[in-house]
C-alpha cells in the first residue's frame, strides 16, 4: 500500500516506523525540520555541535511505549534518570517542592490547608478512572475538596500559566492526571528521564528507519488537501501537485485536519471545530553563567512577568554536555491575538529578559551570549470540562483516513510525546487491520 502521513512529529514518525517494512510510506512536512514539537536547535559551541530541545522535555517512568521504542531502537544507553529540582517562586520568593517535607514548608499555605492539599494529593493518588471527573471543572473540584485557600495559593497560578484565561473552565480529570504524574515520587522527590544527546537522536533513528527500508520524508511540504471521494481516501494535494495513495495518517490539529478534508468528514467536523488549542511562546536562552544558583532544574512562577515558568536545563543535565548554561523561559498563550503571538520575536525576547532582571537581582543582560525564541499556535488541547467527548478516533470514517496526534485518546487527559508514540503506533495498527480485512 502507499500511505501517506501528515506530519513529521513523534505520532507521524511513528506511525511511519511501523509501516516502512511492509509498506509505501511518504511523510509530508511543512517545516524545513522534522521532530515537530519535539524538534531540536543544532548549535555550536567552542567547535562542538550539540542538540538540544526548541520545547524543554523530559520523560516519566511511566512513559512505558516510548521507552519500549527507545530500547528496540538500541538508544537505551542513552538513557539517563536525574533529578531535577522544582520550586515554586511566588511573591519574590523561592519554595523547594520537591519532597513532601519540602511542599509543607510551602507557608503561602497555613498548616491546615496545607494538611488539606496532602489529603487532596492522597485521594487523587487513588482514583484510578479519571472519566467521571471529566464533567467537573477542576476549580470547583479543588474547591469542595480542599478549599478556597488551596485553590487560590497553590493550584490556581500554576493553571492560570499553563491555562491563561481557560483555566477556569478545565477538567477535574486533567488535574488529576497531572497531579498524579508529578506526586509519582518517593521521600527523596522524583526522578525525570532524559537521552543523553537529546531527543533528536530517537526523532533521527526513526527517520533513518523510515528511510532504510525504502520510504520519504519530505519537509518544506505542506499537505493542503485530503482528497476524499465516495467516503474514501484517493490522495493528498502538495504544492498544487495531486499524489495519489491508498490510505493517509494526519497527525495534523483538528482544524487543520477540518480545513483539509473540506467538510468530508460528516459529524466528526463538529467535533473538530470545537477542540480548542492553546499555544507556546518558549525562549532558550545561552548564558555565561547559571542563572538558578539553587541549583534549580524547574520553576513554577507566581509573580507580574510574561512568562510561567523558567526551565535551566544545565541544572538537569551535565554542563560539560553544552559548554554553555541554557535557560528555558515559557509562556502558554491562548489564541492569535495574544502578544506573545502578534509581538515581534526580539519585543517578546525583551519582556522576557525584563521578567528575569526582576525576577533575579543578579542577572545581567551581559550574560546573555545568544537567544531563540520557538512559537507554535498548536502546541496543546486544552482540556476542557466535557473534553473526553471530543477525543478522536484512530479511524476517522472515510476508508483510508487515520489520525493520531495530541488530540487522540493516547494523549488524554495530557499529551505527552509517549501519548503520540502511542497514538502513531494505534493509528498503523487500524491501518493494518483494515488492509487484512480489504484483502481476504
Ligand atoms: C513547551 C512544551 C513542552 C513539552 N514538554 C514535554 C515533556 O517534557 N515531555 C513530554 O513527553 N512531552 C512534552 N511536550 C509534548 C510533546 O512535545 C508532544 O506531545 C509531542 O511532541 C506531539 O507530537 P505529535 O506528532 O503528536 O505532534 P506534532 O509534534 O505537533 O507534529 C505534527 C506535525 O505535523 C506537521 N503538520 C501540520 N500540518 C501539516 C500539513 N498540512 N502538512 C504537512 N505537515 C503538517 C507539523 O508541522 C508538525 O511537525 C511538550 C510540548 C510543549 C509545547
Amino acid at each position: 500500500m502507499k500511505i501517506v502521513i501528515i506530519g513529521s512529529g513523534l505520532a507521524g514518525l511513528s506511525a511511519g516506523y511501523r509501516l516502512c517494512k511492509s509498506d509505501e510510506v511518504i511523510v509530508f512536512e511543512k517545516d524545513p525540520d522534522i521532530g515537530g514539537m519535539s524538534a531540536s536547535y543544532s548549535l555550536e559551541r567552542s567547535g562542538k555541535k550539540y542538540f538540544i530541545e526548541k520545547y524543554y522535555h523530559h520523560i516519566f517512568r511511566s512513559d512505558s511505549e516510548l521507552l519500549a521504542l527507545i530500547k528496540e531502537l538500541g538508544l537505551e544507553k542513552q538513557m539517563m534518570w536525574l533529578k531535577g529540582k522544582t520550586a515554586y517562586f511566588v511573591d519574590g520568593k523561592n519554595y523547594p517542592m520537591n519532597t513532601p517535607i519540602e511542599i509543607l514548608h510551602f507557608s503561602p499555605l497555613s498548616v491546615p490547608d496545607l494538611v488539606k492539599l496532602g489529603l487532596l494529593v492522597l485521594r487523587i493518588k487513588f482514583i484510578k478512572d479519571t472519566t467521571p471527573y471529566d464533567r467537573i471543572k477542576a476549580k470547583e473540584w479543588i474547591l469542595g475538596t480542599a478549599g478556597k485557600s488551596v485553590y487560590e495559593n497553590f493550584f490556581a497560578p500554576l493553571m492560570k500559566s499553563k491555562f491563561g484565561d481557560n483555566a477556569e473552565n478545565v477538567s477535574a480529570a486533567w488535574l488529576i492526571g497531572r497531579v498524579k504524574i508529578r506526586s509519582d515520587r518517593g521521600a527523596e522527590g522524583e526522578k525525570l528521564g532524559y537521552m543523553r544527546g537529546g531527543f533528536n537522536s530517537l526523532i533521527e533513528a526513526l527517520a533513518g528507519e523510515i528511510t532504510a527500508n525504502g520510504g520519504e520524508i519530505r519537509t518544506n511540504r505542506e499537505v493542503t488537501e485530503i482528497v476524499i471521494t465516495e467516503n474514501t481516501v484517493q490522495g493528498v494535494v502538495v504544492d498544487g501537485d495531486f499524489i495519489a495513495c491508498d490510505a493517509v495518517i494526519s497527525t495534523a490539529e483538528p482544524a487543520v485536519l477540518d480545513a483539509l478534508t473540506k467538510g468530508k468528514l460528516g459529524d466528526l467536523h463538529t467535533t473538530l471545530k470545537s477542540i480548542r488549542y492553546q499555544g507556546t511562546a518558549c525562549a532558550l536562552i545561552g548564558l555565561d553563567r547559571s542563572l538558578m544558583k539553587d541549583g534549580n532544574y524547574w520553576l513554577n512562577i507566581k509573580a507580574d512577568v510574561p512568562f510561567g515558568a523558567v526551565i535551566e536545563h544545565t541544572n538537569f543535565m551535565p554542563f560539560e554536555d553544552y559548554g554553555e548554561n541554557l535557560v528555558y523561559v515559557t509562556s502558554y498563550f491562548q489564541d492569535e491575538k495574544s502578544p506573545l503571538w502578534m509581538q515581534k520575536e526580539e519585543e517578546i525576547i525583551d519582556s522576557y529578559l525584563k521578567g528575569l532582571e526582576r525576577m533575579f537581582p543578579e542577572f545581567s543582560r551581559k550574560d546573555v551570549r545568544w537567544t531563540r525564541l520557538y512559537r507554535r499556535i498548536d502546541t496543546a488541547p486544552v482540556y476542557e470540562q466535557g473534553y473526553l467527548e471530543k477525543v478522536l478516533p484512530f479511524a476517522a470514517g472515510p476508508s483510508g483516513l487515520y489520525l493520531a496526534g495530541m488530540f487522540s485518546s493516547s494523549n488524554y487527559p495530557e499529551r505527552s510525546m509517549n501519548g503520540s508514540v502511542k497514538a502513531g503506533f494505534e493509528s498503523a495498527e487500524s491501518l493494518m487491520k483494515e488492509k487484512e480485512v480489504r484483502s481476504q
